[in-house]
C-alpha cells in the first residue's frame, strides 16, 4: 500500500525547499523476519518479507557541487559532496548529523565502486518506525541507492545494491548488520516470503497463503547498549564453531552442524556456549523445514516453528525481555493466531505474528488491550503484508 499522504508531504516540502517539483519518487520498504533469527551471521537461512511500510524519497538531479537533503521526520537538512563525504562532513565543514550518515554512506559505497553519483536535491520521510527492528535504516539506504542509480545511468541487480547498502552501514555508519535487511528491502516480492541462504546469497520466494496476515506488534521498549550483547552472541557462536571443529574438521560454521551431530557433541561445550549454539543449530533446522511446510500451505505447522523459535530465543539465546514475552504469550492465546515470536535482534522492539486474515483486526485490538493492561504501555500494532521491494514510483 502506497502512503499517498507521505508522498504528498515530501513533494510539498520539496517544492517549498527547492522551488519546483521533484523529477522522481522512490519507495523502499522496511522488513520483518518470520523465521531464522540470529542465524544470518552463522551462514544460515532467513525468511523475511518486505512490508508495506516504507521510506519515500523525492529527488531531482541538480547542477551543483553538493547534494542537499531534507529529512522531514527530523525537520533537518544536510548537504555533502564527493569531497566532503570521506570525512563525514557537510558543505560548511560541520559534522554530518547522524541520520545523514546513511545516505552519505551510500554515496561513499557507490564511489568506492567507481559508480557515478550525481548531485541531487532530495526530501525524504518514512512510515517505518525507527529503531524498532523493522529496518528503517536499510529502507533509507535502499531508497538512496536506487535514487543514485536513476540519476547515475548505471544499473546493478537488486542483490548487488543490497550489498552496497550493507557496506555503507557496516563500514561508514559503523553498524555491524548482516545482509538480511537490505536484501529484503531490495528484493521484496508482493505476497511472498523471501528465503535467503546467507552463505551463498542464493534466494527464492515462497508463497504466503492469501488467508493469513502478518501482524507486527511493537512493545515500544527500546533498549540501548544492546550492541555489546549482540557482539557477545556472535563471539559465542564463533567459539562454538571452533570447539566443534575438533570433532568435525570439515565445518566452516554452525551452519554445517546437524542437530544430531550437535546433540552428540554438546557436552563438550561450556554451558553458556552450548545454549547459544543450540539455538543456532536448531533454528537453522527449523528454517530448513519451513519451505516445504509453506509450499504445502501448512501455516499451522509453520506457526509452530515460530513459537518454538521464540522459546529458543528466550531460553537459549537469551535475547528476549519481559515485555516481548508478555506480547508473545498473549498473542498465542488469541483466536486465529498461528504463531508469534520476537523478531529482530531482541531486547525490545517488535513481535511478529501470523494470523488468520479474518481474525486479524480483532486480534490486533485484543492484543493491544491486554498488553496495555498488563504492562501499562501503549503498543503499536500493524497489520501488514508482504510487499514489493524498492521501486521507482515516478
Ligand atoms: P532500525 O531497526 O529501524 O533499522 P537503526 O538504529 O538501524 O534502526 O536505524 C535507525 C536510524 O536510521 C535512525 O536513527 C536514523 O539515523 C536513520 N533513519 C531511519 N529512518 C529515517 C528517516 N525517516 N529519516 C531520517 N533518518 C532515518
Ligand atoms: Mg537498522
Amino acid at each position: 500500500m502506497t502512503n499517498l499522504n507521505l508522498i504528498d508531504r515530501i513533494s510539498t516540502m520539496y517544492r517549498a525547499t527547492f522551488g519546483d517539483l521533484p523529477a522522481h519518487i522512490v519507495r523502499a520498504p522496511g522488513r520483518v523476519n518470520l523465521l531464522g533469527e540470529h542465524v544470518d551471521y552463522n551462514d544460515g537461512f532467513v525468511l523475511p518479507a518486505a512490508i508495506d511500510r516504507a521510506t519515500y524519497l523525492a529527488f531531482s538531479s541538480v547542477n551543483a557541487r553538493h547534494s542537499t537533503l531534507a529529512a522531514v521526520d527530523f525537520d533537518q537538512q544536510a548537504s555533502f559532496s564527493a569531497d566532503s563525504v570521506p570525512t563525514k562532513t557537510q558543505a560548511d565543514s560541520s559534522p554530518l548529523p547522524e541520520w545523514a550518515l546513511y545516505p552519505a554512506g551510500v554515496m561513499w559505497a557507490l564511489m568506492e565502486e567507481g559508480l557515478p553519483v550525481p548531485s541531487m536535491n532530495a526530501v525524504f520521510g518514512s512510515d517505518v518506525p525507527r529503531g524498532s527492528g523493522l529496518s528503517s535504516s536499510a529502507s533509507v539506504e535502499m531508497a538512496f541507492v536506487l535514487a543514485w542509480q536513476t540519476l547515475g545511468g548505471w544499473n546493478l541487480p537488486p542483490l548487488r545494491r543490497a550489498l552496497l547498502g550493507q557496506k555503507a552501514e557496516n563500514r561508514y555508519v559503523g553498524v555491524n548488520c548482516g545482509i538480511m535487511d537490505q536484501f529484503a528491502s531490495a528484493c521484496g516480492v508482493e505476497n511472498r516470503l523471501l528465503l535467503l541462504d546467507c552463505r551463498s546469497l542464493e534466494w527464492k520466494t515462497i508463497p504466503l497463503p492469501e488467508a493469513v496476515s502478518i501482524v507486527i506488534a511493537d512493545t515500544t521498549i527500546r533498549r540501548k547498549l544492546t550492541s555489546g550483547e549482540y557482539n557477545k552472541r556472535r563471539a559465542a557462536c564463533e567459539e562454538a564453531g571452533r570447539l566443534l571443529k575438533q570433532d568435525l574438521p570439515n565445518i566452516q560454521s554452525l551452519r554445517d552442524v546437524s542437530v544430531e551431530q550437535f546433540n552428540r557433541l554438546a557436552d563438550k561445550l561450556p554451558p553458556e556456549i552450548e545454549k547459544r549454539a543450540r539455538h543456532v543449530v536448531e533454528e537453522i533446522g527449523r528454517t530448513r523445514q519451513a519451505k516445504a511446510l509453506l509450499e504445502a500451505g501448512d501455516v499451522r505447522n509453520f506457526g509452530r516453528l515460530m513459537n518454538e523459535c521464540h522459546v529458543s530465543l528466550r531460553d537459549l539465546y537469551e535475547v528476549s525481555c519481559p515485555e516481548l514475552n508478555v506480547m508473545v504469550n498473549i498473542a498465542q492465546t488469541l483466536e486465529g493466531c498461528y504463531g508469534a515470536r520476537l523478531t529482530g535482534a531482541g531486547f525490545g522492539g517488535c513481535t511478529v505474528n501470523l494470523v488468520a486474515r479474518e481474525h486479524a483486526p480483532a486480534f490486533a485490538q485484543e492484543l493491544a488491550r491486554r498488553y496495555e493492561s498488563q504492562t501499562g504501555l501503549h503498543p503499536e500494532i500493524y497489520i501488514t503484508r508482504a510487499s514489493k521491494g524498492v521501486e521507482l514510483l515516478k
